[in-house]
């Protein structure tokens, strides 16, 4: 049974994620946005301080929230924290190989470099720990290497 009080809608917290037309099994109880994670409420929608409903917090409360996640992290995914991706990361030196996440400390085959994040956040320094040369020194090495 469709619940006559549902109707497509942008998430009225992120703005990014859309409600589209149900689908005859859907469950409007479990259905959520999965930017944000809020949960679809049109009562709540419709009146951004109403609290307690399927969201304890209002919608005006959660949207603070989720700024403050954006602030805290711009890419930052509802959905992502609960399913954590793992992102393919192109080698910072030659950009040639592809690590299967950041941070991995995999050697790149090309180059030689060891993902390393923190090398890459500090490319000057940490010279000596997972790379014996800092990323900025290790660039200038491959670039040289690659022109000559
Ligand atoms: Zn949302
Ligand atoms: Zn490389």
């Amino acid at each position: 049974m469709i619940s006559e009080s549902y109707q497509p809608m942008i998430c009225p917290v992120c703005g990014d994620f859309y409600f589209s037309e149900l689908q005859e099994d859907d469950d409007i109880t479990c259905i959520q946005c999965s930017r944000c994670g809020w949960q679809y409420d049109i009562k709540q929608a419709c009146d951004p301080d109403l609290k307690d409903g399927r969201n304890a917090q209002s919608v005006n409360e959660y949207k603070k929230w989720f700024q403050s996640m954006i602030e805290a992290n711009p890419d930052y995914d509802f959905s992502d924290e609960h399913y954590p991706p793992e992102e393919p990361h192109p080698c910072p030196v030659c950009g040639r190989h592809t690590f299967r996440t950041r941070d991995s400390f995999d050697i790149c085959p090309v180059c030689g470099w060891t993902d390393d994040g923190l090398m890459e956040d500090e490319p000057q320094r940490w010279a000596g720990t997972s790379n014996d040369m800092c990323l900025d020194d290790y660039r200038r090495r491959y670039q040289k290497s690659e022109n000559s």
